[in-house]
């Protein structure tokens, strides 16, 4: 079972892969984009983790939502509203919830996702983040309903982004900037896709 300590451990789990990998992140998108997603990243997730050491939370709703308030405000470009939303809306399915379970993690990341696509109406194979999430998300429903618990669920959906994330190359971006690249941005892995592949592989490893 995850509680509120497993969450705070997750984004502080975050934003050191994020400082490590912030380079790459914007190698990325200086292909396809304009080479600052590593760097919006990076100092959105230094002020998100502070927060745990700031205040004293005493609920995991709470604490998401301070989370997707930070990173709306210091991450900036399109990926910040999109993560921002994100937890914020993670944070409307954990009402009440101190304990959460391979049932309620599901939920609350399929709440996150679906704030992604209401700011952003990416659909799948647009060549987004939400190529990573979208496998992510069916194949930790499919291990839960296999009989997995959350560790082999969030495994599962880690895998899964890894793929969609690889898969990414091949497509021609048709939403955010690098679509402004049109067919030359095939070739290329998506930078936001990167990061929320990071993000679930940071979940498999503190939430569990
Ligand atoms: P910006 O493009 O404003 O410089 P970033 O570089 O921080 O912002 O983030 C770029 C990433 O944001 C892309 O790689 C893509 O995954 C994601 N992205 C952009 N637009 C959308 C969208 N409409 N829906 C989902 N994800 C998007
Ligand atoms: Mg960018």
């Amino acid at each position: 079972m995850a509680n509120l300590q497993s969450f705070t451990e997750w984004i502080a789990d975050y934003a050191s892969v994020v400082s490590e990998q912030a380079d790459y992140l914007t190698d990325l998108d200086r292909a396809i984009g304009d080479a600052d997603h590593g760097s919006n990243m990076n100092r959105g997730m230094v002020k998100a983790a502070e927060l745990a050491g700031a205040e004293e939370f005493s609920a995991i709703d709470a604490y998401l939502k301070k989370v997707g308030m930070s990173l709306v405000s210091n991450v900036g470009g399109a990926s910040g509203p999109l993560y921002g939303t994100f937890f914020l809306r993670m944070a409307g399915a954990f009402a009440d919830v101190a304990e959460a379970g391979a049932a309620e993690v599901g939920a609350g990341l399929r709440a996150g996702v679906e704030g992604i696509l209401a700011r952003g109406k990416a659909e799948t194979g647009d060549k987004t983040m939400y190529d990573a999430w979208s496998p992510a998300l069916d194949a930790f429903d499919e291990a839960v309903g296999a009989g997995s618990d959350l560790a082999g669920a969030l495994r599962a959906a880690a895998d899964a982004a890894a793929r969609g994330r690889d898969a990414t190359k091949d497509l021609i971006a048709r939403k955010g900037r690098a679509s402004y690249l049109g067919e030359r941005s095939r070739g290329h892995i998506d930078p936001g896709a990167t990061s929320s592949t990071l993000l679930i592989e940071s979940a498999a490893r503190s939430l569990a």
